[in-house]
């Protein structure tokens, strides 16, 4: 990234004095410098970098998980020397990882779960793409199996989808179609699916918490849609449900909610151990609703490490501890705790939403009652001078990280702001936001007020 700001330093140099004898009080930036630098210089030059980062608590931007307790954080310094890829040499993480998917599969309802099969990520990116792989694979052997052309895959998504599924398309050469959200459809329903669907569509993906809102999609209505255009053509079009958020939060806050395995048409879903899963960045899982639904030509057996381990990954080395730090999760809260968690982050999202959608200016999107998210536009006609970009400046200033974006295609000219509530986000924590925002909310009003002038007659100082 450029600036426009020119300090007259060199750039490539950085300078920290902290007066050490026999230090050196410089050194390069983009190089490796040519000595060792003491243990306490460096790690204060380092920390100092990141102190600039934003407050992680205060970030109502990310999904991802910003805490965990003593006891998780005392795990993670045991074990964080873990690679997740050594099974041979780590048998109990392996097993142990085991033991996260098979719940996950049990959590899902997955109608066999021993016979489900599944893996952990570093994220659901990665979850994402082995899950639209194994659909791309299924429907290439069905295609040559049938004697068709296997060079023009498509998958079906609403154009609100995770950076990661236009990836997924564009790595692997799948056109992605794209199917609009609108202000009738404010999330894809299932309506006029059968207009983006052929014999070259690999799967639909249905997102169970829109990255964009928070809403969920109607799994069960797009199930129905493919099973009614299933009886007029022919085509058995399979679901991945893309449960980032949503996989962990829909189990225990709308246990009656049906988007799981219990529709067959579901193939796999995945979710971020890293968000609603409550561990550190970076896990994710992918879990098929039986084995045999991950093709086999996709499995690797890697025996130069002592075993033979079948994995599918797109990743060799990575972190083995939040693995173990997803079951100390699953073992410190059980279903009751993980009740009762995400239930009062939900309830500290509805409050939120209440609160905001009253202010005045501000039109809600959605109340944040599917995953604790919840955007809001600005109230139509908008007669004010300030838009939520400048709302999210004001924020800023006092920390808070509350994003302002423009909606995906078709809405685009829609700006929304959003905040995504997490554990750690107390009611206490929420009311001191709202203050900070009906301040702000003030403050920019009242510059946008005409002021009376010398003679009397209104001006605007803005
Ligand atoms: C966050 C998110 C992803 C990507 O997940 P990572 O764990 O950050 O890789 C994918 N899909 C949805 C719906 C998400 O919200």
């Amino acid at each position: 990234m450029s600036t426009a700001y020119d300090s007259g330093l060199d750039p490539s140099i950085m300078a920290p004095v902290f007066a050490r004898p026999g230090e050196a009080d410089s050194a390069p930036r983009f190089q490796l410098g040519a000595d060792p630098m003491a243990a306490e210089t460096a790690y204060q030059v380092v920390r100092d970098e990141a102190m600039l980062d934003g407050n992680a608590r205060l970030n109502l931007a990310t999904f991802v998980g910003t805490w965990m307790d003593d006891h998780a954080n005392r795990l993670y310094t045991e074990s964080f020397d873990k690679n997740a890829i050594d099974k041979d040499e780590y048998p109990q993480t392996a097993a142990v990882e085991t033991y996260g998917w098979r719940t996950l599969a049990d959590l899902w309802h997955s109608p066999d779960p021993a016979g489900a099969i599944g893996t952990s990520t570093i994220g659901s990116s990665e979850a994402c793409m082995l899950g639209g792989l194994a659909l791309k694979r299924r429907w290439q052997q069905r295609q040559r199996a049938a004697g068709r052309p296997t060079d023009k895959p498509n998958l079906v998504m609403s154009s609100a989808v995770q950076v990661c599924w236009e990836k997924f398309c564009n790595y692997w050469d799948v056109e992605p179609r794209r199917v609009p959200i609108s202000l009738d459809h404010k999330v894809m329903d299932g309506t006029d699916l059968d207009k983006y669907i052929d014999e070259n569509t690999i799967g639909v993906v249905a997102i169970l918490g829109v990255t964009y809102t928070g809403m969920y999609e109607p799994v069960a209505q797009i199930a129905a849609a493919l099973d009614r255009i299933e009886a007029a053509t022919g085509l058995d079009i399979q679901i991945h449900v893309d449960g980032a958020s949503g996989g962990m939060i829909a189990p225990f806050l709308q246990p009656d909610l049906i988007w799981d395995f219990r529709l067959p048409r579901v193939a796999s879903i995945n979710t971020s151990g890293h968000k609603y899963g409550l561990v550190y960045p970076g896990l994710g899982w992918v879990v098929w609703r039986e084995a045999s639904l991950l093709p086999e030509d996709l499995i690797f057996r890697v025996s130069y490490l002592g075993g033979d381990m079948p994995t599918f990954a797109l990743n060799f080395s990575r972190p083995g501890a939040q693995v173990l730090l997803q079951y100390y999760a699953f073992l410190r809260l059980g279903r009751k705790g993980f009740e009762a968690t995400q239930g009062a982050t939900a309830a500290v999202a509805r409050h939120l939403a209440d609160r905001i959608g009253a202010m005045g200016p501000f039109e809600l999107w959605n109340d944040g009652s599917d995953i604790p998210v919840f955007a809001w536009s600005l109230r139509e006609p908008n007669s004010r001078l300030w838009t939520l970009y400048d709302l999210s400046d004001r924020l800023r200033m006092r920390g808070w990280l509350i994003p302002a974006y423009p909606m995906p295609a078709d809405l685009e000219d829609l700006t929304v702001q959003r905040i995504v509530v997490r554990n750690g986000l107390g009611m206490d924590l929420a009311d001191r936001l709202l203050e900070d925002m009906a301040a702000d909310v003030a403050y920019l009003d009242s510059l946008a007020t005409p002021l009376p002038d010398a003679a009397g007659h209104p001006a605007f100082h803005h």
